[in-house]
């Protein structure tokens, strides 16, 4: 049985790639993130998986197209503004409607592998666009393998990406870093 990968990064798809084919899947991987912001990042992630995939010999499909800032906004309020909901439906369809058009059998996604992300709702959405698309959505909490996927991507020298991903994840990085300095400011003036 052939089996689309979503891939959001390199150093996730090592350990997501391996439990697919560990369940007889053949497995191809293809990136497609498309707000992942600035573009930069996107392309360094795009990359990164590239690594990967040559590490682990997975086929991958050539990436899907980026999206500006935008356009994911108004993907969202089209959604009724749940952000996260919303970039699992734009990623999941597509890899849905791609597996359908390539004649893969099933899909599934190395978001599953995150302990970042809420895994009810990628279920619940892959497995609404596998019926519409009329392609298997697999899914697995695979969340006990992250850290191997860490150590992995260490000993393959893969770039860890520390936000999710969108403007927004951006954002909240900038907003934890501000006030671990802050917090770290007020600890040095109580000492003196
Ligand atoms: S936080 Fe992550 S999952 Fe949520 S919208 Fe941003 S990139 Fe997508």
């Amino acid at each position: 049985m052939r089996l689309l990968l979503h891939c959001c990064c390199g150093p996730c798809a090592t350990e997501v790639a391996d439990h697919f084919r560990g369940l007889g899947y053949e497995v191809t991987g293809w990136f497609f993130n498309p707000n992942i912001h600035p573009e930069q990042e996107r392309r360094r992630r795009e990359r990164t998986l590239g690594a990967a995939a040559e590490a682990i010999a997975l086929p991958v499909l050539p990436n899907g197209p980026g999206m500006g800032l935008g356009e994911f906004l108004q993907a969202i309020a089209r959604e009724g503004g749940t952000r996260c909901r919303t970039c699992y439906t734009l990623r999941l369809a597509a890899t849905a409607r791609e597996a359908a058009q390539r004649g893969f059998q099933a899909f599934s996604s190395t978001l599953l592998i995150s302990p970042y992300q809420a895994l009810d709702v990628i279920e619940e959405v892959g497995r609404e666009e596998g019926r519409r698309f009329g392609v298997d959505f697999c899914f697995a909490d695979l969340r006990e393998k992250y850290g191997a996927s860490c150590e992995r991507a260490r000993e393959l020298d893969l770039y860890r990406q520390n936000y999710c991903g969108c403007l927004f994840s951006a954002l909240e990085r900038a907003e934890r870093r501000a006030g671990r300095a802050a917090a770290k400011g007020l600890r040095a003036a109580a000492r003196r």
